[in-house]
């Protein structure tokens, strides 16, 4: 057999002979997806069977998918709670997993305010490393010879607490940066990258995004990719570097590292690294000194092919902002994950961002999918929930995704959307619509109309001496300047124009709504310096009267009208911002340490 036919797979002609075992496995799970699904509900049954939660639902030992629809319940966050919250405390019988709880993941979904809180077990960080595996060997079939040079990815950990039972709780990717699949994984020359595992695993994230911006800048010429996890974290490093870029330029003429960056490890790993290189330092100055900062990652690492970041969902608000500093570099959307199982990952990672979809793959997990527009009918007492098999979506449809897990989260709403755009062999192929209940996210925030509810309530406490309410309000997730803010705009009913709020008072009720938002809001605000200040917008008295107005004329209907709570259409931000009176910004930082309220 020639070379050539070993490398050449349905998907593309690898570029060695590992990337062509990814891509044949790929090959396989899509094309044998029912039956892998099946083989995995009746794994991760097996081995849970004696688990107290599912002994609770009489399975006798049954582990295929009629006996799971038949005998066990569709379920959130929330009714999981109380055996969370044992595990948490410390119980380490086989409460939801057959396996013991390595760790929780505390997810960016919030319940009650407070992070999620998932179990999970050792075994699933090989599952998720097996999934990273995938991406490169896809990718190189449309961009080769990423080998040949560097990936500038900004990464980052968050810090992590404890439980009362003494489990640690942190985000999946810290999780995941510590580990030794990551920190010790065997050199592969499709991912390298410019930052140090010192910079990357520094807690303090000045000190991380400073090192691994130097370095970048050191090795500007290798790169050909530059990404972060999200649009938003990408976007920060850019601002990080408006900000920050004489330092930079200091730093690189001098060989040195500024004196802030005191992480030993950090300071010892860069000692390699650092010559002065005042052709550098003059060319980082010349480019960053300008007024004009269009195309500047093109302009500063004139080799880079895309941008390795998620766009799609929330973070489709970043796709402009991101044309603008790359100067319309391909945007690739390579994975998509959650704290409670990573899902899949995009065949044509190449595409442009309205257009991706992501295969799930179906050795992750068991996945099943509650028909979206008829949730509530589906949900109604009296006929149970019909799921539909992962090979048995229908394109076109609405679907909201629902998983058991290996590590023993059984038919749980994951709550996101997605929408069927076609299959690559028997494997579905999705677009990532939504997540439910998510009314305002510049980063991982996700801010829903209760939580939004709770907040103006809590806030508007602040007028009632001064015999003022809060008539209405609406918001807007304001992403033109980076961090982006939330801006809530309020119409008021001041009772006595004698005792109106004074000065200042406004400026309160941004932090109070800050302090009332959840936790993942916080830190963002806090410790990730991710999200600006929250900015109320007063309005004169009537503009939501108004905004009825413009909506009826549109077509709404009178009786069903309902101010919307969150705002993004061109014309009625106009509307709003020609009718502001007054805006007021959040004076400091809300409360937040990793600690968890409860
Ligand atoms: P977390 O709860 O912090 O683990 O975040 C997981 C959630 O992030 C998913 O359930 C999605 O709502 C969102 N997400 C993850 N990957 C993507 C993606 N590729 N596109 C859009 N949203 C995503």
């Amino acid at each position: 057999m020639t070379v050539f036919t070993l490398l050449s797979t349905p998907l593309g002609t690898a570029a060695c002979e590992k990337h062509a075992k990814a891509l044949q496995f790929i090959e396989e799970m899509t094309k044998n997806a029912d039956a892998v699904q099946e083989k995995v509900l009746a794994e991760i049954l097996t081995r849970n069977a004696e688990t107290e939660y599912l002994r609770r639902y009489k399975l006798n030992g049954a582990t295929d998918r009629e006996t799971l629809k038949s005998k066990v319940p569709v379920i959130t966050y929330e009714d999981l709670q109380p055996e969370i919250q044992r595990i948490a405390n410390g119980d380490r019988s086989a409460i939801l997993s057959g396996h013991p709880i390595s760790e929780f993941l505390t997810s960016s979904g919030t319940s009650a305010g407070e992070r999620k809180l998932m179990p999970t077990i050792r075994e699933e960080l090989d599952r998720r490393q097996f999934l990273y595996n995938l991406l490169m060997p896809v990718m190189n079939l449309y961009v080769p010879g990423l080998d040949t040079g560097k990936g500038l990815y900004f990464l980052f950990v968050k810090s992590e607490t404890k439980t009362p039972g003494g489990l640690l709780a942190r985000p999946v990717l810290t999780s995941y940066y510590k580990s030794d699949h990551f920190k010790t994984r065997p050199y592969d020359p499709y991912n390298v990258y410019t930052s140090p595992n010192e910079a990357i695993l520094c807690s303090d994230s000045f000190q991380s995004m400073y090192t691994q911006m130097l370095c970048g800048l050191y090795q500007q010429k290798e790169v050909l990719r530059v990404g972060a996890v999200f649009a938003s974290g990408l976007l920060r490093a850019i601002r990080f570097l408006q900000l920050h870029w004489q330092q930079l330029a200091h730093d690189i003429a001098t060989g040195t590292v500024n004196p802030k960056i005191s992480d030993p490890s950090i300071r010892e790993c860069m000692s390699s690294l650092l010559k002065p290189n005042p052709e550098l330092a003059e060319f980082i100055t010349g480019e960053c000194s300008g007024e004009n900062w269009e195309g500047i990652i093109s302009r500063i690492w004139p080799n880079t092919k895309y941008l390795d970041v998620i766009v799609t969902g929330a973070m489709a608000q970043y796709i402009p902002t991101l044309n603008y500093y790359s100067g319309g570099l391909p945007l690739a959307c390579t994975m998509y994950a959650s704290s409670e199982c990573y899902f899949g990952l995009n065949l044509k990672p190449m595409c442009k961002p309205s257009e991706v979809s992501y295969t799930i793959m179906p050795n992750m997990g068991y996945f099943e999918f509650l028909p979206h527009e008829s949730t509530s009918s589906a949900l109604s007492r009296d006929s149970p929930p019909r799921l539909v098999d992962l090979v048995d979506v229908e394109v076109g449809k609405e679907y909201e995704l629902v998983i058991s897990t290996y590590a023993g989260l059984y038919r749980y709403r994951v709550g996101d959307i997605l929408r069927v755009t076609g299959f690559y062999n028997s494997a579905p192929q999705f677009h990532f619509v939504r997540r439910k209940n998510v009314l305002l996210s510049i980063d991982s925030d996700k801010t829903d109309e209760a939580e939004l509810q709770k907040a103006v309530e809590n806030a508007s406490e602040l007028l009632r001496e001064y015999n003022t309410s809060v008539v209405e309000y609406t918001s807007f997730a304001d992403t033109k300047s980076i961090p982006g803010h939330y801006v809530i705009y309020w119409e008021l009913l001041v009772k006595d124009q004698g005792n109106a709020p004074r000065e200042g008072v406004m400026d309160q009720c941004c932090l109070a709504m800050e302090e009332s938002l959840n936790s993942v809001y916080r830190q963002g605000r806090v410790a990730d310096n991710s999200i600006g200040p929250l900015e109320i917008r007063v309005v004169k008295n009537g503009t939501f009267e108004e905004l009825m107005d413009y909506a009826i004329s549109r077509g709404a209907s009178i009786n069903q009208y309902k101010v919307p709570r969150c705002v993004n259409f061109t014309p009625i931000m106009e509307l709003l911002d020609s009718r502001v009176l007054s805006a007021h910004f959040s004076p400091a930082f809300p409360h937040w340490t990793p600690e968890r309220r409860r």
